[in-house]
C-alpha cells in the first residue's frame, strides 16, 4: 500500500471552505460571486472583491461521483448534445435536476447563484455556451475574453489585444460590486496568484524523483486550491505544506507506486469516474504516472504584479491548450527531458476535441522523436458511457508488456 499523503486532510478542508464562504455569500447577497471558467481571469476578480465559483471544478466533482451519468441526458433533453462538452451536459442537468455533489459533500443545498459570469474562451467555446445558458437562467451579466487558438509564435499584437480586454472587463465588474477598481489590490491577487503557481510547478516537478514521491492521480486531487483558490493566502500556505511533504518523501524515498518499474506520462483529460481504478491499475503494473498536460494547466508563473494585466494575458495565451502542435509536440519533449518516462499514454476524451491531442498524428511523430511507445485510450472526462474499462484494461496491459520487453 502507497503511503497516503498527509497534506490531504489540509486540502480537504480549504476546498470545503471554499464552499461554505460561497454558500454564505450567496445567502447574504455579500459578497458578490463571480463564476469563472477554470482558465480564466480570477486573479481580477479577486482582485475586485469578488468570491470566485468554477462550474468546471463542478463539473469535475459530478464526473468522479459518477452523477455524471444521470444528469447529462437531462441537458440533452433540453438540446444540448451528448456529443459536446460533458462538463457543461452534466453541470447544466444538474442544475435542471435540483442536484449537486455539494449536498452529499457538505451539505450545501444547492450552487451559489452568480452575480456575474466571465469567461476566457482560451480553452473552448464550450465555456461561452454554457456560460450563456446560466446568463439566461440567472439574467446577470455575461463577459468574457475572446482567445486565439492553436497559435505557434504569440505576437505582441495578440498579447496586447488581451490583455485590453481583460482590462475592458472592469467596468461592468464594478457596476456589478458596486466598488471601484482598485488596482493595489489586483496587483495582490496578481502576486497570490504567481506565489501559488510557482509552488505548484515545484510540487509537480517533485514527480521527477526516482522513485516519484506522487503521481498524476494524486495530483488531480491535490491541484483542487490551484484551480478554486488561486490569489489567495490559503493556496499559498496550502502548497508550501504540500511541497515539504513531497521533499521529505523523496528523501525517505518513498514512493507513489512501491517497487516502480516504468513512468508514464498522461496527455488529456482526467477520466474522473475513474481515477482510482486506473491508479490501482497502473501500481499493480509497478508503473507510476509521473506527469501529464492537465494538471500543468495551472502553473501561471508568468504573473507578474508590476504588469497585472499584461501579464495574465502572457499566462493566459501562453498555455498548452490554446498552442499549436509544434508548440506541444516542444512541450512534452521538454516533460520528457525532465521527468524521463518511458512512454506516453494519450486520451481521446469523446467530448473534449480540446484537450484531447492524438488527433493529428502526435502520438507517432513524439514517439519517433522520443524513441519511445505511446497509446491512445478511448473515453471521456465525465460520460462513462465512451468509456470501456475492459477495453482499456487489456490495452494499458499491453503498453506495459511492451514496456517490460524494452
Ligand atoms: S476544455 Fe474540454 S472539458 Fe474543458 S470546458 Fe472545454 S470542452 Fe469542456
Amino acid at each position: 500500500m502507497a503511503t497516503e499523503i498527509q497534506a490531504t486532510k489540509t486540502m480537504r478542508k480549504i476546498m470545503a471552505d471554499h464552499f461554505f464562504e460561497l454558500d454564505r455569500a450567496a445567502k447574504d447577497g455579500r459578497p458578490r460571486i463571480a463564476w469563472c471558467t477554470s482558465v480564466g481571469p480570477a486573479e481580477l476578480l479577486r482582485g475586485m472583491g469578488f468570491l470566485v465559483y468554477f462550474p468546471e471544478n463542478h463539473g469535475a466533482m459530478l464526473g468522479a461521483t459518477r452523477m455524471a451519468a444521470s444528469c447529462i441526458p437531462r441537458a440533452n433533453s433540453v438540446g444540448y448534445s451528448p456529443d459536446i462538452c460533458s462538463y457543461l451536459t452534466s453541470d447544466i442537468g444538474a442544475y435542471l435536476m435540483r442536484t449537486t455533489p455539494l449536498q452529499k459533500a457538505y451539505q450545501i443545498e444547492a450552487v451559489p447563484r452568480p452575480d456575474v459570469l466571465v469567461f476566457n474562451t482560451n480553452q473552448c467555446r464550450d465555456v461561452k455556451d454554457w456560460f450563456a445558458w446560466y446568463a439566461r437562467e440567472f439574467k446577470v451579466p455575461l463577459i468574457g475574453v475572446h482567445s486565439y487558438h492553436n497559435i505557434g509564435e504569440i505576437t505582441d499584437f495578440e498579447l496586447r489585444d488581451i490583455a485590453k480586454q481583460i482590462e475592458g472587463l472592469i467596468p461592468t465588474l464594478e457596476e456589478v460590486s458596486g466598488e471601484k477598481f482598485d488596482v493595489d489590490r489586483f496587483r495582490d491577487a496578481v502576486r497570490l496568484s504567481r506565489e501559488t503557481s510557482q509552488l505548484w510547478r515545484a510540487c509537480l516537478e517533485a514527480a521527477a524523483a526516482i522513485p516519484s514521491p506522487w503521481s498524476f492521480f494524486d495530483a488531480t486531487i491535490h491541484m483542487g486550491p490551484a484551480v478554486v483558490a488561486r490569489g489567495t493566502q490559503e493556496a499559498v500556505d496550502y502548497y508550501r505544506i504540500l511541497l515539504a511533504e513531497l521533499q521529505q518523501r523523496i528523501q525517505n524515498q518513498v514512493a507513489a507506486v512501491e517497487g516502480e518499474r516504468h513512468r508514464l506520462y498522461w496527455e488529456g483529460m482526467p477520466i474522473w469516474g475513474k481515477l482510482r481504478s486506473l491508479s490501482e491499475l497502473f501500481a499493480s503494473l509497478k508503473t507510476s504516472v509521473v506527469a501529464s498536460t492537465y494538471c500543468n494547466s495551472w502553473i501561471f508563473d508568468q504573473l507578474d504584479p508590476a504588469e497585472p494585466f499584461e501579464s495574465m494575458a502572457r499566462a493566459y495565451t501562453e498555455l498548452f491548450i490554446v498552442r499549436d502542435e509544434a508548440y506541444k509536440e516542444r512541450y512534452i519533449e521538454n516533460c520528457h527531458d525532465l521527468f524521463r518516462f518511458d512512454g506516453i499514454i494519450f486520451h481521446d476524451a469523446k467530448t473534449c476535441p480540446n484537450n484531447t491531442n492524438n488527433r493529428y498524428g502526435m502520438p507517432a511523430r513524439l514517439a519517433k522523436k522520443l524513441g519511445i511507445p505511446a497509446i491512445t485510450i478511448n473515453g471521456d472526462l465525465s460520460d462513462l458511457r465512451c468509456y470501456s474499462e475492459e477495453q482499456a484494461r487489456t490495452q494499458i496491459e499491453a503498453f506495459i508488456e511492451q514496456l517490460e520487453g524494452r
